[in-house]
């Protein structure tokens, strides 16, 4: 049962085949025999969801179910749970209990899902690996000694090893779409601003967004339908109509232009992924689609860009963390700037603390100009090689990650390394852009992810093309053994 796609499960409670409370309960109970050999959950909530299971049988019973009633999913630990702890993977949240859920938790809600508990991520979402996590180090599925990938690590373990059917993720410059290539799933990061980011913890908030993470690209699908739209309490969120995603899913891609950047295919780019990656592009010619070469000139800045604005603004985000209304608080301390200075010093990690360190120098008097401004011309640029790119072509097509999943420990003691894993990712988040990560390939029994970008808004036609290429191959469909 646990194999199955939301799509199908939902199917299943449909026809009476199984109720949301049985459903629940095979999955509590997988998390509870398994999860220990992962560690993909910091928060397993199991009487919030057998209470949540019950409701929606009940409507169900009343013929109130839609497509997601019933259906358990997990949420990464960024995103406000009222009454439940929620960590954002810190040893500073470690004692925070939101007073309200987030826009995406209410949605989520209220289409019906049922939520397990909260997963595991790398601490503030700074990270590639959820080695960061103050909660510990989540596994690969797939093996064990390998990096889950990150910062949205453990939903993505979570869902590859079937213990939750779907869980959301955020994506600052990869996190939802490098996990999911790692660990042999799907994930979409929307157009900035599709999904609400009001009680979302926020990193960096121009470059922040929620989306799912699940199985397929149509339960996807079906997830962005509940999380998209305005929300009035999030500034930066759109008034945008939203379609139904799952309407357009077996659109004809017969003509779609496929651009491919030359800049994504050289440098550190593995043999193996590169090969996979040819692979889907030939599946795609058999399809009919029309494949160019394109050109993305700037790609090579956006990994020092984005290292300079990501921090820019976490250092300003992460000043309300000061010991005094909320969070970890130092014992004893001896006055105001001893509170600020330990509670700070004890409650961060060291990857948050190098962080703040770089974004405060890049925005003080006298740098500001060198890197902060500069690094948002630098962004400027990178967004309009794309707004060219997409006069030619109607999506991008790359791998989603250089190479496949790392051992653990291996990129720790070398920050830029680690930061190389979204080359391919960063510019996206830069731009504003919508990425999907599907699986495309294996290499030594580990997944490997190909990314397609869209234009703004283009979550629809993303999906379309992205399910199209499912429907011709099974990779999405292998488990990870013992799973
Ligand atoms: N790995 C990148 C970072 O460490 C991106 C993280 C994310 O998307 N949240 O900042």
């Amino acid at each position: 049962m646990h194999h199955k796609t939301i799509a199908e499960l939902s199917k299943e409670l449909a026809e009476k085949k199984i109720s949301s409370i049985e459903l629940t309960r095979h999955y509590l109970d997988r998390i509870q025999r398994l999860d220990n050999k992962l560690n993909s959950f910091i928060t397993v909530t199991e009487e919030y969801a057998l209470e949540a299971a019950k409701k929606a049988d009940e409507l169900r019973a009343q013929g109130k179910a839609g497509p997601l009633t019933g259906i358990p999913i997990a949420q990464k630990d960024i995103f406000c749970t009222d009454g439940i702890k929620t960590s954002c993977g810190s040893k500073m949240l470690d004692n925070f209990i939101a007073p309200y859920d987030a826009t995406v938790v209410k949605q989520l809600r209220e289409a019906g899902t049922v939520m397990l508990g909260k997963t595991n991520m790398d601490e503030f979402a700074m990270g590639s690996s959820n080695e960061t996590s103050y909660y510990g180090p989540v596994k690969n599925p797939w093996n064990p000694e390998y990096v889950p990938g990150g910062s949205s690590g453990g939903s993505a373990a979570a869902v590859a090893a079937n213990l939750v059917p779907a869980a959301t993720g955020t994506d600052t410059g990869g996190s939802i779409r490098q996990p999911a290539a790692l660990c042999g799933i799907t994930g979409i990061k929307p157009t900035y601003g599709r999904v609400s980011r009001y009680g979302m913890i926020a990193f960096a908030s121009s470059l922040d967004q929620g989306g799912p993470l699940a199985k397929t690209v149509e339960d996807c699908a079906l997830l962005l339908n509940a999380m998209s739209g305005f929300d009035e309490r999030d500034s930066t969120s759109i008034n945008q109509p939203v379609p139904d995603y799952t309407a357009t899913l077996n659109d004809p891609i017969r003509g779609i232009r496929i651009g491919l950047p030359k800049e994504y295919f050289t440098g550190g780019l593995s043999n193996e992924v590169a090969k996979a990656i040819e692979a889907a592009i030939e599946e795609y010619k058999k399809m009919g689609a029309i494949i160019e070469e394109i050109s993305l000139p700037n790609t090579a800045l956006s990994v020092a860009a984005y290292y300079v604005i990501a921090p820019a603004e976490c250092s300003s985000n992460l000043a309300r963390y000061d010991g005094v209304r909320y969070g970890y608080r130092c014992e004893n301390p001896v006055d105001l700037q001893d509170l600020y200075k330990r509670s700070r010093s004890e409650g961060f990690g060291s990857e948050v603390k190098r962080r703040i360190m770089v974004g405060t120098y890049v925005l003080s008097a006298g740098y500001y100009d060198a890197y902060y401004l500069k690094a948002q011309k630098v962004r400027r640029l990178i967004r309009d090689d794309f707004v060219e790119a997409f006069k030619k072509v109607d999506v991008i097509l790359s791998p989603t990650a250089p190479t496949p999943a790392f051992k653990l420990g291996e990129k720790t003691s070398d920050p830029i390394s680690m930061y190389l894993s979204d080359i391919y990712t960063i510019a996206v988040n830069l731009a504003g852009l919508p990425g999907i990560s599907v699986p495309a390939g294996f290499v030594n029994n580990l997944p490997i992810g190909m990314q397609l970008i869209g234009n703004l808004f283009g979550e629809a036609k993303l999906l379309n093309i992205a399910h199209q290429y499912q429907h011709a191959t099974d990779w999405h469909k292998r488990i990870p053994e013992g799973y």
